[in-house]
């Protein structure tokens, strides 16, 4: 049965933006209410080491967000599994819509949907999406076991799964249009020295190619952008990890946006053009993209919203 829960302040994704709002908020006392999604724990759930979190030398990206999560509910966050379909942000309270069938009605709100992954836009890929393609190498590589895979990037996503993906494949080649890479020098550094991957400068990938019956990749026809030339690289898996687009679908036609997605705030703060709603994480920032800078915008948008709240008192 179809039920409204009210709140003063509804959370929207559970990254290190989302539970970082929720601790706040919660501390504040707002009872906040932070609503999942489709991805529990938000990116750091498909990778493996973590380096850069303050505190931890290193840990497992999903151990780091079943702690956020915890950490948030035991502060008196209430943390549901559900999936925003829709948004009402033209007249307060707020309204969501769960895909549960809950409707949520809240006064203020932070927008926390991070981004996800971009894919080449090939018919081929998407024919062979679950069938060799993939944009996780966490999930999948384990498919790969004493096979040979391609990786498309050159950023941090890209090397971090070339370097995954050689703990199984015989062989990983990294296809990237350019002649460097814009990963971190220590990641580069790493990849350069592994003997398991070889490196496609000035690479695109024109088509994924397979079998039909069984559905599965044989390789990919790759072109050098400067030379015309087109060769086949052999593989049985395909990553695809050219970066991430904002997940700003909700609000496109209800916030400002900028750099072609990214939700707009007003510099130095979360306040997004709608008063009351607020926007932390990847789904504001094209240019930091972290977890830490996440979760230090997810504080902010609790401090802001609090701030805002009661000012309306
Ligand atoms: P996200 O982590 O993207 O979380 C978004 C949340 O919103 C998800 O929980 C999702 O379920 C939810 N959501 C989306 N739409 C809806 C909806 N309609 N309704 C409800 N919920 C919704 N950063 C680092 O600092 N160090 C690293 O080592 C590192 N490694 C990475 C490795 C990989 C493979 C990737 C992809 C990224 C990595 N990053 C790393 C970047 C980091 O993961 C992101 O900067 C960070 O997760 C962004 O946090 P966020 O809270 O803004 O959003
Ligand atoms: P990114 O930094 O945006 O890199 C995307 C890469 O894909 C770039 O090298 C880009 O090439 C290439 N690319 C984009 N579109 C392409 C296309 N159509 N065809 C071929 N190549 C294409 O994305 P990301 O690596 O996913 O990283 C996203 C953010 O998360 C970054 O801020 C990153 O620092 C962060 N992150 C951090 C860590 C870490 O700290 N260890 C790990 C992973 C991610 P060009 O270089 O030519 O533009």
């Amino acid at each position: 049965m179809s039920e409204t829960k009210k709140t003063k302040v509804l959370i929207i994704g559970s990254g290190p933006a989302g539970y970082t709002a929720a601790v706040y908020s919660s501390r504040a006392m707002l009872e906040p209410v932070l609503v999942q999604g489709l991805q529990p724990g938000g990116q750091l759930t498909i990778t493996t080491e973590v380096e850069n979190w303050p505190g931890e030398t290193e840990i497992q990206g999903p151990d780091l967000m079943v702690k956020m999560e915890a950490h948030a509910k035991a502060m008196g966050a209430e943390v549901l599994t559900d999936y925003i379909t829709s948004l009402d942000l033209s007249k307060r309270p707020f309204t969501a819509y769960g895909d549960s069938g809950t409707t949520y009605e809240a006064d203020a709100i932070i927008l926390a949907t991070g981004a996800q992954a971009r894919w080449l836009g090939l018919p081929s890929e998407e024919k062979f999406k679950g069938f060799g393609v993939s944009a996780c190498a966490t999930c999948d590589g384990f498919f790969y076991r004493g096979r040979e895979v391609v990786v498309i990037g050159g950023g941090n996503t890209a090397v971090e799964e070339a370097l995954f993906l050689t703990n199984f494949a015989s062989k990983v080649t990294l296809i990237h249009r350019r002649d460097s890479l814009r990963s971190e020098k220590i990641l580069q550094d790493r990849l350069f020295k592994n003997p398991k991957i070889e490196v496609m400068w000035d690479t695109t990938v024109e088509e994924v190619v397979g079998t039909e019956a069984p559905l599965g990749v044989t390789g990919v026809r790759a072109k050098n952008v400067k030379t015309g030339e087109e060769s086949i690289v052999p593989c049985d898996g395909f990553f695809v990890a050219i970066g991430h687009a904002p997940a700003s679908e909700l609000v496109k036609d209800q916030l400002k946006l900028h750099s072609g997605g990214y939700v707009w705030v007003e510099p130095g703060t979360t306040h997004t053009s709608i008063e009351g709603v607020f926007a932390a994480g990847d789904l504001t920032d094209h240019t930091y993209r972290q977890a830490v800078t996440s979760a230090g915008m997810g504080c902010m948008a609790a401090l802001d919203a609090e701030r805002w709240l009661a000012e309306q008192d």
